[in-house]
């Protein structure tokens, strides 16, 4: 042990968020519903964040009927400017959120010649900007507030290796991957701990008829697990990550993908 470091507590790891305040960005659907539902499950107060704060309600209230902390704020996180607000509106509320789930994104399916600038711009903006605009405004909050916390960016396996038509999501999710190293690297003095979860594919609203597609299922036969994920199957890792059973990680990426990132070549 290190001069001035705690012993550990002995027995069983603790993935319980009792006494946390969680903020999730994109909360109005897909895995941002279900990491909200999960955080909350694990005693988290959770702040549900999307552009448009009415998709929220019937989460929020879904979450409160289960005797939950849940609160519903506007972000638009491309937009420093809202992303201040956001952490203003949960301030005026007492709370400094000490676990950030990174999750908005928006994927693109076009051939790079085919891709206009507007498309790489919004791509980027929202999935490497976005998270670096969030990391940071939480981050001088919790420095200024003495407090310590973890930030869990989702980035994804398209990160790590690529395929056809995915050029700027591919970038800026290997961006967010190598941004999670560096905000780790200076943050760490601070106790905050910056980690990247990476799924695979995951079947949601949004992917399920590819998924279900022909080509889906070529995709799916190159898994070496043969299938896609579920939403809960990230939920091990995300706790892991969010927890303190996770304290020695930071900067690490971790990846919920079937064995995809290690299928042959
Ligand atoms: P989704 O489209 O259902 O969810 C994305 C959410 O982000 C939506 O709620 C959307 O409204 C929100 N969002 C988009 N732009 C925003 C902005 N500017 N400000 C605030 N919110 C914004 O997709 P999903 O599949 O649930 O993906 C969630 C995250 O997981 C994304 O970052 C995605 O890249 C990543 N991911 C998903 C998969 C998968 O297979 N589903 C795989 C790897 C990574």
């Amino acid at each position: 042990m290190g001069p001035g470091l705690p012993e550990p507590a002995g027995g069983l790891p603790s993935f319980s968020l009792a006494g946390r305040c969680a903020l999730v960005t994109g909360a109005s659907g897909g895995l941002g519903e279900h990491f909200a539902q999960l955080l909350s499950a694990a005693g988290a107060r959770v702040w549900l964040a999307a552009r448009r704060v009415e998709r929220l309600r019937s989460l929020e209230c879904r979450l409160r009927a289960q005797q939950t902390q849940a609160d519903s704020v506007a972000i638009d996180v491309t937009c420093a400017q809202s992303v201040a607000q956001a952490f203003d509106a949960m301030a005026a509320h007492g709370c400094v959120p000490d676990l950030v789930v990174n999750n908005a994104g928006i994927g693109l399916g076009t051939p790079a010649l085919e891709t206009p600038e507007h498309d790489w711009d919004r791509v980027v903006d929202t999935n490497l900007k976005g998270a670096w605009l969030v990391a940071t405004e939480s981050a001088r909050r919790l420095v200024a507030a003495g407090l310590g916390g973890s930030i869990v960016n989702v980035a994804s396996i398209l990160g790590q290796r690529v395929q056809p038509a995915v050029a700027p999501y591919a970038a800026s999710k290997a961006g967010l991957v190598h941004l999670t190293r560096a905000l780790a690297l200076e943050w760490a003095r601070h106790g905050i701990r910056v980690n990247a979860l990476c799924p695979g594919y995951i079947v949601t609203d949004i992917n399920r008829d590819f998924l279900n597609s022909e080509p889906g299922d070529r995709l799916r036969r190159r898994i070496p697990q043969r299938r896609f994920g579920r939403a809960c199957d990230l939920d091990g890792p995300l706790l892991l990550l969010a927890s303190d059973a996770g304290r020695y990680m930071t900067g690490a990426v971790v990846a919920a993908d079937g064995g995809h990132l290690v299928s042959g070549l």
